[in-house]
């Protein structure tokens, strides 16, 4: 075997072809709000129940018996499993997609949207149901501070010095179905070619940051990612 430490990084390219809209969508408006106004601290606290309609259709469509894992998020399962080495897998994503196909090793530096926290006291909870402004804190009894799990414009992602610690030993980075323009992610593929690892861009098409990678490879994540693990398990 080639490699022994795996970084791999997915964006929403990879749910895509799983039926998760992305949030830019329909201009990057939604209910005449630009996204970036509603998703940010700003934006929670003077229209939290617009924000929490937002947040509560995406929840319900990622939980819709329509939205499965696709061939890419098996394929990234599968090489965890089978890879004798140290693999992590950090997704931008939001949905659940790469644990419901199996992965165990999953960073989710933006978060999580079936997890909710208490905005007064940092308690963090699984939830499936919607969620509103008169909910109350299980552990500190308050009401109105119930968000998202979800890290907002101007927060800070999660996780990052695991990240970087996984990224200054990794000797293969893997970035999958991302754009490149939302930081720090498009950033790490810089912390991997200064451990000497060997890069690779999966996408449909070229990102802001295609030009850093030593290898790239476009198509359909469903198509391509499992192409490309079937190599690293071969
Ligand atoms: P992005 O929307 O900026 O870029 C997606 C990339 O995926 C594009 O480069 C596009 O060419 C590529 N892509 C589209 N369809 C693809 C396919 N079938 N196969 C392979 N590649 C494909 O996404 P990003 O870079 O992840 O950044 C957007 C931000 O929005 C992130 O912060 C993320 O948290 C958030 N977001 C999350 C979800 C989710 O949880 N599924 C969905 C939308 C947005």
């Amino acid at each position: 075997m080639r490699h022994k430490s795996i970084v791999v990084l997915t964006g929403a390219g990879i749910s895509s072809e799983s039926g998760i809209a992305t949030f830019r969508g329909s201009g990057g408006l939604w209910e005449n709000r630009r996204v970036e106004e509603l998703a940010s601290p700003r934006g929670f606290a003077v229209y939290p129940e617009l924000v929490h309609r937002f947040y509560n259709g995406r929840r319900r469509q990622m939980l819709s018996p329509s939205i499965r894992p696709n061939a890419a998020h098996h394929a990234l399962a599968e090489l965890e499993s089978g890879f004798p080495g140290r693999f992590l897998l950090v997704t931008q994503n939001i949905d659940d997609l790469h644990e419901r196909s199996g992965s165990v090793k999953v960073i989710h530096l933006h978060g999580e949207l079936l997890k909710k926290r208490c905005a007064h006291c940092g308690d963090v909870e699984s939830t499936k149901a919607d969620l509103a402004v008169t909910d109350t804190c299980r552990a500190c009894g308050r009401n109105g501070g119930m968000r998202p799990h979800v890290v907002w414009f101007g927060e800070m992602p999660l996780r990052m010095e695991e990240i970087h610690a996984a990224l200054r030993c990794c000797d293969l980075f893997v970035a999958i179905g991302t754009s490149g323009n939302v930081y720090p992610a498009a950033g790490f593929v810089d912390a991997a070619i200064a451990a000497g690892a060997r890069t690779v861009e999966l996408n449909l098409e070229p990102s802001a940051v295609e030009s850093a990678f030593e290898e790239k490879i476009y198509g359909n994540a469903s198509r391509i990612v499992p192409q490309f693990a079937r190599t690293l398990l071969a």
